[in-house]
């Protein structure tokens, strides 16, 4: 029903390998910085750690000095953050440049922020970070909520589908029609377990033909509230974000 390309894909930005949590906030974690030290002693496992604000990308650059080893970066300005961060297009400019690993976003549209309208602010941030993505031939990593059928037209407007650039649905919550322009454009889908709770997700999810997929937790500080009463220490929280993932694998696994 479902092909997860194997690690071995080529193209070294397409991690499709099993325990790879595609998405996460290291930087609003508790211990982030330790997190990120003891990370490297676990084999078979990675992160990709999405910043979303211009202090969020300080605060990542740090965590990479302590590990670059299974620790990938994604540099962005979420929606949330486009009325206080729209001046980002030459400092996101020197983080491609000095990471070459590094997945741009997550960017996109969010009804629940300023800036959704059409034509919006939200837009106007969306459409450089798209179109540096597709310079600079990185993952594009998108965040909506809404109407997904406007990232479609702003992907094609700034000259999508580009082969050499995927674009990962994070945290994937659409129904099969958008499931299949998806395919169209040769995307990947970021499950996380909620687009396993809600039922157009899952049921697309189910029927779907060939969709390269990924894992994540979107761990931040809710993620913490959720499963701890307590400030956990730094390997619990390990723990717990390989759990949750894993957790997530199964639940896909068994649709
Ligand atoms: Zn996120």
């Amino acid at each position: 029903m479902v092909v997860l390309p194997s690690p071995e894909t080529p193209g070294k930005f397409i991690y499709i390998q099993r325990m790879q949590d595609a998405h996460l906030h290291l930087t609003r974690l508790p211990h982030a910085s330790e997190i990120a030290g003891y990370l490297k002693s676990v084999t078979g496992y990675s992160m990709v750690s999405s910043a979303c604000t211009r202090e969020e990308w300080s605060a990542l650059e740090k965590l990479l000095e302590i590990n670059s080893e299974n620790l990938f970066p994604a540099f962005g300005i979420h929606p949330e953050a486009a009325a206080r961060d729209q001046n980002f297009e030459a400092e996101l400019r020197r983080l491609l440049e000095k990471y070459p690993e590094a997945r741009v976003g997550e960017c996109g549209l969010d009804k629940r922020y300023p800036g959704y309208e059409a034509g919006g602010l939200q837009e106007k941030i969306l459409k450089p970070q798209i179109r540096l993505a597709a310079e600079y031939k990185r993952p594009l990593v998108i965040h909506i909520v809404g109407d997904y059928r406007r990232i479609f037209e702003i992907l094609s407007e700034c000259g999508f589908p580009s082969p050499e650039v995927p674009v990962i649905f994070h945290r994937f919550g659409g129904d099969a029609e958008i499931l299949t322009r998806i395919q169209e454009i040769q995307g990947m889908v970021s499950v996380h377990r909620s687009s396993l709770q809600k039922e157009s997700t899952r049921n697309a999810l189910k029927k779907a033909g060939k969709i390269s997929v990924c894992y994540e937790t979107d761990a931040d500080e809710n993620f913490i509230a959720t499963h701890f009463d307590r400030i956990p220490t730094a390997p619990e929280i390990l723990k717990k974000l390989q759990e949750t993932l894993k957790e997530t694998e199964k639940e896909f696994a068994r649709l």
